[in-house]
């Protein structure tokens, strides 16, 4: 078996996407950056944890993206350009054939997003993946939970719903031969991290999130966040034809997937009615879909409607998978 060294170097001492503000990377006790002038860094870190946040036998290229989109996603979330990232890496053994599957597809996406890995730590135990993650943020312009006002639209980015489909066609077996499962399976691992989209929002939005736990539970944080109170238009969340088809056309059940379907890490943010024209030429260039789905009224309270009817849907809010077990 190799030894912790060998890993590193074998699968993580890739050189191919060498930034300039990096001065020193893997290999010393620490790594040294340079920091841009006028900017500030936003730091976040996100675990997955086998059996939690996805299944032992879960194919590593998959996970490797997983973990490293659940990262980049915070920085899209608040209108940063990530820079730099270090992995902590537990494993219960050298298994070479997953470190290689793993680290190609990590570097695949980081490669993509220019993030350098500059450092981690590798240990063996339960299978685990920590990875912490640091982008630039224009100074006072990061995109904060806290700014949602009353009258402000509420968006969305991309599409809801299929990773919480993706999640039932890999927790029950017979729903794989479903003419959309392995589509859905695989939008449940490979989401896309929405950084354009961040960065154009920067001088837009009002509020952002990431959605990771569910459209109900993100908003909700921005709600409490910023002390208003929000009516959603359920007829108008952005569903995808493969949901659809899942839900055998039950709208009702498709909008209900979209409320709660975590780790979709689409971003949902708040736009004040005079920013809407620049909302449109600053994610023109984005190619990303984005869907007006309610606004920001007064009070606390977070209301549902269908089809102009106040509905009072009692929905189940999103778990992490085997947690129930
Ligand atoms: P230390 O014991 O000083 O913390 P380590 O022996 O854990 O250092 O790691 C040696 C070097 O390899 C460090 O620069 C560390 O950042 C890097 N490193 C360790 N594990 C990983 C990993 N999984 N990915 C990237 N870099 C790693
Ligand atoms: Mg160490």
């Amino acid at each position: 078996m190799s030894g912790e060294f060998d890993i590193i170097k074998a699968y993580f001492s890739h050189k191919q996407s060498v930034r300039r503000d990096v001065d020193l990377d893997i290999g010393d006790d620490c790594a040294i950056v340079r920091v841009p002038d006028n900017s500030r860094i936003a730091i976040t870190t996100d675990t997955l944890v086998a059996g939690t946040h996805f299944l032992t036998g879960a194919n590593p290229a998959w996970v490797a993206h997983k973990a490293l989109a659940s990262n980049i996603s915070d920085l899209a979330a608040m209108g940063a350009t990530p820079a730099w990232c270090s992995l902590a890496l537990t494993l219960p053994e050298a298994d070479n054939e997953w470190l290689q599957s793993f680290s190609q597809a990590f570097f695949d996406l980081a490669d993509y997003y220019n993030i350098h890995l500059i450092g981690g730590d590798t240990t063996k135990g339960p299978l685990s993946i920590t990875i912490t993650i640091q982008g630039f943020v224009p100074f006072e312009r990061a995109i904060l939970r806290s700014g949602a006002k009353v009258g402000d639209w509420i968006y969305v980015t991309g599409e809801l719903g299929d990773s919480k489909a993706g999640l039932d066609v890999i927790l029950n077996p017979d729903l794989r031969s479903h003419p959309a499962g392995d589509e859905l399976e695989k939008r449940h691992y490979l989401s896309t991290p929405r950084v354009l989209a961040g960065q154009a929002l920067v001088n837009v939005a009002s509020s952002g999130i990431d959605i990771s736990d569910g459209l109900i539970s993100d908003l909700r944080h921005i709600l409490n966040a910023s002390g208003v109170g929000a009516r959603l238009n359920l007829e108008s969340l952005p569903v995808s034809d493969e949901l659809l088809e899942f839900v055998k056309y039950n709208k009702e059940q498709a909008f209900q997937y979209a409320l709660t379907s975590g780790e979709e890490y689409e971003l949902c943010f708040t736009i004040p009615d005079y920013s809407r024209v620049s909302l449109e030429s600053a994610m023109a260039y984005t190619g990303t879909r984005y869907t007006c789905i309610g606004q920001i009224q007064a009070g606390d309270e977070l209301s549902l409607y269908f089809n102009h009817t106040k509905v009072n849907w009692q929905l189940a809010g999103y778990d992490h998978f085997l947690r129930k077990e």
